[in-house]
């Protein structure tokens, strides 16, 4: 198969790539120059695990090319997967479709030979419909098809994700377009990996159901870990036993200071929209944004908590300003909430992240960025773990708190056992959801 990819973000080049190494011929198109000049020069422009291999394996092998000239990838491709952006539209909430919209004007004077259009961005119900409207109007001769494949990748698994998935969904109406989605990921069905079939508001549908329902889990565990705080319990133990019930399981029941990221935020509020708009509000979903907003704010508080009520002129080390471990992805990250807040109450803020800094430093005016976590915490009043990557879980914590001046711990992700705190010399704990000191 020819595939071209539109767009060369976290999901367009994870998929792209991925395609090639499954032995399809793929162009991916960004009209990002910049984007496009460090990919033919085999850098990959966002941190992803293990994508940069892949990416030169599959680019040696002839298969994976980068262009911003998407007239002649569309003209040789079989099929067309729009990945460009679908952010909340400022003001409203609403998905904003511009970036998708104008994508399918752009391929739709490019058609050549049947060709089959397939939306891999998350979009609302309907766009399908409406990207072929667009074609259909620009190109009334189109030979072509749409499709829905929406993409269920997170971003630090992203390859695993792709490569291993628990199902692909596809939307489809005609029989070619299935047949041509089929040969696409015939490699993951040919490992079982179950390849549904389903109408294309239900595949619109099912990215939104589930990333509302993801949300609504971390949510609903955060609400938990509030209420043990107050009485005694141990979240991380009720996680437990909460998860080992087969019908809950135990994933996305890690208590912390709220979600983020590039999708649940945005997605909870896309849906919140569409369903005002069809006048079936989604109270469950509207009630998870309310909370997740006071679920940071509250972490706000906690900080405040070891801090004597006061941060003018404390000194706060930030561990981790990404959204979650493995990514450089700032959008929407509780540091984001929580960074300005300490700033603008005259707190000093140091902050240390493997892989945030390049697109923190903007977004994080008035913070100072340290490579090294024992270099941040000098002098410091609190530490605050916001992010759990793997280099903070094994530091020295004596060395931690010598560092120190007020040797205060904020574990916002539960990553220190609280015996392995006290023995260091931390004056101060504040976990989340369960008893601190
Ligand atoms: P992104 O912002 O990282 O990348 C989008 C890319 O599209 C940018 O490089 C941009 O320059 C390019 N682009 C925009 N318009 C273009 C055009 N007309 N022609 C060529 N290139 C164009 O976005 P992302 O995080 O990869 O997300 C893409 C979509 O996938 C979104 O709808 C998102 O909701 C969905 N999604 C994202 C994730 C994730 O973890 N990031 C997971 C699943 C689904």
């Amino acid at each position: 198969m020819r595939i071209a990819m539109i767009g060369t973000g976290y999901v367009g080049l994870v998929s792209g790539v991925c395609f090639s190494d499954f032995g399809h011929d793929v162009i991916c198109v960004d009209k990002n120059p910049e984007k496009i000049t460090s990919l033919n020069n085999g850098e990959v422009p966002i941190y992803e695990p293990g994508l940069d291999e892949l990416m030169a394996k599959n680019a040696a092998a002839g298969r994976l090319s980068f262009t911003e000239d998407l007239t002649t990838a569309v003209k040789e491709a079989d099929a067309v997967f729009i990945a460009v952006g679908t952010p909340s539209r400022r003001g409203d909430g609403h998905a904003d479709l511009s970036y998708v919209y104008a994508a399918a004007e752009e391929i739709a004077g490019n058609l050549s030979g049947y060709t089959v259009v397939v939306t891999k961005s998350t979009v609302p119900l309907g766009t399908n419909r409406k990207v072929r409207q667009i074609i259909r109007k620009a190109n009334p001769d189109a030979e072509f098809d749409v499709a829905s494949n929406p993409e269920f990748l997170r971003e630090g698994a992203a390859i695993d994700d792709f490569m291993r998935p628990d199902r692909v969904v596809v939307g489809a109406e005609s029989d070619d377009a299935i047949e041509v989605m089929n040969e696409i990921y015939r490699p993951l069905a040919q490992r079982d990996f179950p390849v549904l079939v389903t109408g294309l508001e239900s595949a619109e549908m099912v990215k939104y159901a589930a990333n509302a329902f993801l949300a609504t889990k971390i949510t609903f565990i955060n609400e938990i870990a509030a209420l043990c705080e107050r009485t005694g319990a141990d979240v991380a133990e009720v996680s437990k036993g909460m998860g080992m019930d087969a019908r809950i399981g135990p994933k996305f029941l890690q208590a912390g200071p709220g979600y983020g990221g590039s999708c649940f935020p945005k997605d909870t509020s896309a849906l919140a929209r569409i369903g005002q708009d069809h006048a079936r509000p989604m109270q469950i979903v509207e009630t998870v944004i309310q909370v997740n907003e006071a679920v940071k704010r509250s972490m706000v508080d906690k900080l405040l908590d070891l801090c004597d009520e006061n941060f003018n002129g404390k000194k706060v080390a930030i561990f981790g300003a990404t959204f979650k471990p493995d990514t450089d992805d700032m959008r929407d990250a509780p540091s984001l909430t929580i960074v300005p807040a300490l700033v603008g109450a005259g707190a000093k803020v140091r902050i240390c992240d493997p892989q945030g800094q390049k697109e923190g430093e903007e977004l994080l005016p008035g913070a100072t960025w340290h490579e090294n976590p024992y270099q941040a915490v000098q002098g410091c009043d609190l530490l605050v773990v916001l992010t759990e990557w793997n280099e903070f879980r094994g530091l020295d914590l004596k060395k931690v708190v010598k560092k120190m001046n007020t040797p205060h711990l904020a574990d916002l992700r539960n990553i220190y056992d609280e015996k392995d705190v006290k023995r260091a010399g931390f004056t101060a704990l504040q976990p989340v959801g369960r008893q601190g000191f």
